[in-house]
């Protein structure tokens, strides 16, 4: 009786483990499908460029050149700077971003770029 009873304890342990990771998966999952991930590219502070990841097709690349040269590519879902004037190249280094958890930031030339997703997000940048 003890034995059969802490077995299923474990049983419900395991299974509450799978509900609970089941559920992360479908969230990222779902996340990714149905988002419109859009990179948002700021100069000075100022948004001057709204680019629709999720759009893109095929792959571009094109410079800001202002107070320092930053060439940006833009690929399906992904943005990244991928050489710059600036002495740190830490807007380099960041790589390319796909999701808002990191944005790519050049303090040198005050450039900045982050995703937003959803259309939610977008209507609040929009107003
Ligand atoms: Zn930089």
């Amino acid at each position: 009786m003890k034995l059969l009873s802490k077995q299923n304890i474990v049983f419900f342990c395991i299974i509450g483990v799978i509900f609970v990771v089941s559920v992360i998966v479908w969230l990222v999952v779902s996340d990714i499908q149905t988002e419109n991930t859009t990179a948002l590219v700021y100069k000075n502070g100022v948004l001057i460029e709204t680019i629709s990841l999720s759009a893109v097709e095929t792959e571009y690349e094109y410079a800001i050149n202002d107070d320092g040269v930053n060439v940006i590519l833009v690929k399906s879902g992904e943005i990244g700077v991928i050489s710059a004037d600036c002495p740190t190249q830490i807007c380099v280094n960041t790589g390319f971003i796909g999701s808002g958890v990191i944005p790519i930031i050049c303090i040198p030339n005050r450039l900045e770029i982050r995703i937003v997703g959803g259309s939610h997000e977008l209507d609040a940048v929009a107003g």
